[in-house]
């Protein structure tokens, strides 16, 4: 039996073990998905135990992603976005550390037949999430705006992708030239509110909310009161997890399985 986990704190009430079992049912594969909590100062030994373990992959999830860097080698955009989601433990050399929250997002917006080549997108945040999600809209050719409540992470972030950092009041501003707006802060995470004003949104949007509890944020439900069309974030949630299941396996996700999974359990 192959073992796979995540590791964050906390990590009890992650969706992430339900996604990735039914998964492995769905296809037959005999491997179970675990929780762990290592204390903030055990990221190292926990890294190098899960491997000495023999554990096949694990998710990585606050506080870690950012810091998990030093132990693995980063794959792809992992490096540039500065956190890891996804280690792959099976190549038999170093630990190999994947962004799969970019492609989550891509994903996301691709099942929702929103076209990013060519776009202009507004994000909201520049945190992990921004930071994956900035990356993955310029490298997909979107013009790009980040708007940030701490404008200098939102500049210094835009300096990195050849994109343009904007204060987050900006947000009225940038909204009516744009096709696609994401919400990658915290804002709305179990809680009435969204991180732009209602006003600024129109129906020629395309909003996807990184925030999924509760599923129906604030942000979706105004943006759909204007005829915008809405991903909720467990979309992004549910993409990670296909593409960090395909990392690990080399086989295609069973998509809805997993879908069905996540939504049970929000
Ligand atoms: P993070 O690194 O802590 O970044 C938090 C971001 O939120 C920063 O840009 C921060 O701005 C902003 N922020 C916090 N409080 C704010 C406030 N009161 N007003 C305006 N902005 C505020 O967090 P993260 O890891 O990027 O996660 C952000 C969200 O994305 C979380 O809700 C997380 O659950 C979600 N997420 C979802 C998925 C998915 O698959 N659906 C994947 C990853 C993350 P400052 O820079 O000014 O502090």
């Amino acid at each position: 039996m192959e073992v796979y986990g995540l590791i964050g704190n906390p990590v009890e009430h992650s969706r992430s073990p339900a996604m990735h079992e039914a998964a492995f049912e769905a296809l037959d594969i005999d491997a179970r998905y675990v929780t762990f909590e290592p204390a903030a100062d055990a990221l190292e030994p926990a890294i190098a135990g899960a491997a000495a373990l023999d554990i096949a992959g694990l998710n990585v999830t606050v506080p870690f992603k950012e810091a998990v860097l030093e132990y693995v080698d980063p794959v792809g955009a992992a490096a540039t976005i500065g956190a890891v989601n996804t280690v792959d433990f099976s190549t038999g050399t170093a630990p190999r550390g994947y962004n799969t929250d970019a492609a989550g997002a891509r994903r996301a917006l691709q099942a929702h037949d929103v076209t990013i080549d060519g776009a202009t997108a507004v994000v909201v945040g520049a945190g992990g999430a921004g930071r994956a999600v900035a990356w993955m809209l310029t490298d997909s050719g979107a013009t790009v705006r980040i708007a940030n409540r701490t404008v200098d992470r939102a500049t210094a972030l835009a300096s990195t992708l050849d994109a343009e950092g904007y204060p987050i009041d900006a947000i009225p501003d940038l909204l009516p030239e744009a096709d696609i707006l994401v919400n990658a802060t915290t804002v709305g995470m179990q809680e009435d509110r969204s991180p732009v004003p209602a006003p600024a949104l129109h129906a020629d949007l395309a909003v996807l909310d990184a925030v999924y509890d509760p599923v129906e944020t604030r942000l979706l439900s105004e943006a759909a009161a204007v005829g915008a069309s809405t991903i909720d974030g467990v979309w992004m949630l549910l993409y990670q997890g296909v593409t960090a299941f395909e990392v690990w396996t080399g086989r295609e996700a069973p998509v809805e399985a997993m879908n069905t999974a996540l939504r049970d359990r929000v």
